[in-house]
């Protein structure tokens, strides 16, 4: 048997000129296949962090619903009389998939003491209207000011009805404290945000008469206020810069929950903070407590579409595709150097986490229902 193999090797290459004529067929043959493209799991996802404008929401729904998302927050419902929420809840009733939360009315503010009282109460209406949590923006502890002028802080005692009363009717505080950490520094092209500084030049608060990690004080003092409160800190607890911190927050305060929206390019990508098996382990620990989120905002013109963050120029179709493929290969898949979901959020690609499934359904959708009293059909 042995000298037959020695036999036919040495036939085989006997003939040079044919084996030469033979090498591209059997490279071919040699070549590895190309991964099967990726798919995304068949789970379906509560998308816990969106801004529909009145009149969008079916434009809205399809989009999502094209992209597995099959129920949605529309965090931007409005205050109640004249506000938009009654026009916002009626919408969403009449096309369905959707829960509505309630902004506070800030404007009460500067109508003088006794605001907080007044805003609590709007609350109530929008409870009774149907509103199922309430909103509260970036603008609280950077932008909305007092009756003299001075910025209101998150943790100012004159709000705690509003934050009492949310807690009363049962409805999670999602909660915007703060931005992205570089946008406290100079604006300038080494700014790793810079490409969005360029496009948005009030997005920087450099120079700002409060300091990020004021902020976040703020933020830590009105969670802590409220243990009857559930609080959802947007944007990854509010730090998606630094988990440890997220994590420590997690730890100290039961009532808080925390959405992914806008932060898979912060928490994805590999620094001194982050790297896939660190984030993973963190969603193994608080699999209960993180909601999934887009941040996809939506209006009714063709052009008014946010994918968690705004470039120059509205996004076109293979913009959409990559933050939406890109956002699930990061969740379900342990693929590195993934693209960006949003590229203007930074120039850097991110490491899929690569989560187990009983793990993806909470954050998808399970910890939402719970949470919200959703119940998909
Ligand atoms: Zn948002």
């Amino acid at each position: 048997m042995r000298i037959f193999l020695i036999v036919a090797a040495l036939a085989a290459g006997c003939d040079a000129t044919q084996a030469h004529k033979a090498a591209p067929d059997l490279a071919q043959i040699a070549r590895p296949t190309p991964p099967p493209a990726f798919q995304p799991s068949d789970l379906p996802r509560i998308d816990v962090h969106t801004h529909i404008e009145p009149g969008a929401l079916p434009r809205a729904i399809k989009l999502l619903g094209s992209h597995h998302i099959v129920h949605i927050i529309n965090l931007s419902g409005g205050s109640p009389g004249g506000d938009g929420l009654e026009e916002t809840l009626a919408e969403a009733n009449h096309v369905g998939h959707t829960t509505v939360f309630v902004n506070p009315d800030f404007r009460e503010i500067k109508k003088g003491a006794g605001y907080g009282a007044r805003m609590a109460a709007k609350i109530k209406v929008g409870h009774d209207l149907g509103a199922r949590g309430v909103k509260i923006s970036k603008g609280l502890g950077l932008g909305y000011l007092d009756a003299k002028r001075q910025l209101v802080a998150v943790d100012d005692k004159a709000l705690d009805p509003v934050f009492e009363m949310a807690g009363k009717m049962g409805m999670p505080i999602a909660i915007h404290t703060g931005d992205p950490k570089a946008f406290w520094k100079p604006p300038t092209p080494d700014n790793e945000r810079f490409d969005e500084l360029s496009v948005h030049q009030s997005w920087s608060f450099f120079g700002a008469p409060v300091s990020w990690d004021d902020l976040y004080g703020q933020f830590e003092r009105r969670v802590a206020r409220h243990p009857k409160t559930i609080f959802i800190g947007v944007h990854f607890g509010n730090d998606p810069e630094d988990p440890v911190r997220v994590a420590q927050m997690l730890d100290r305060h039961s009532n808080l929950y925390i959405d992914t929206a806008a932060r898979v390019p912060e928490i994805g990508r590999v620094d001194a903070n982050h790297d896939a098996a660190r984030l993973r382990a963190f969603f193994e620990k608080y699999q209960d407590r993180i909601l999934f989120g887009t941040d996809v905002g939506v209006g009714n013109a063709a052009e008014d579409l946010m994918l968690g963050s705004t470039g120059a120029t509205p996004p076109g179709p293979s913009d959409v595709t990559r933050f939406f493929e890109s956002t699930w290969r990061w969740f379900e898949t342990n693929d590195q150097a993934i693209p960006s979901p949003t590229p203007i959020q930074g120039r850097w690609t991110v490491d899929g986490i690569g989560l187990p499934r009983e793990i993806l359904e909470k954050v998808y959708s399970k910890n939402a229902m719970r949470l919200l009293g959703i119940k998909l059909d």
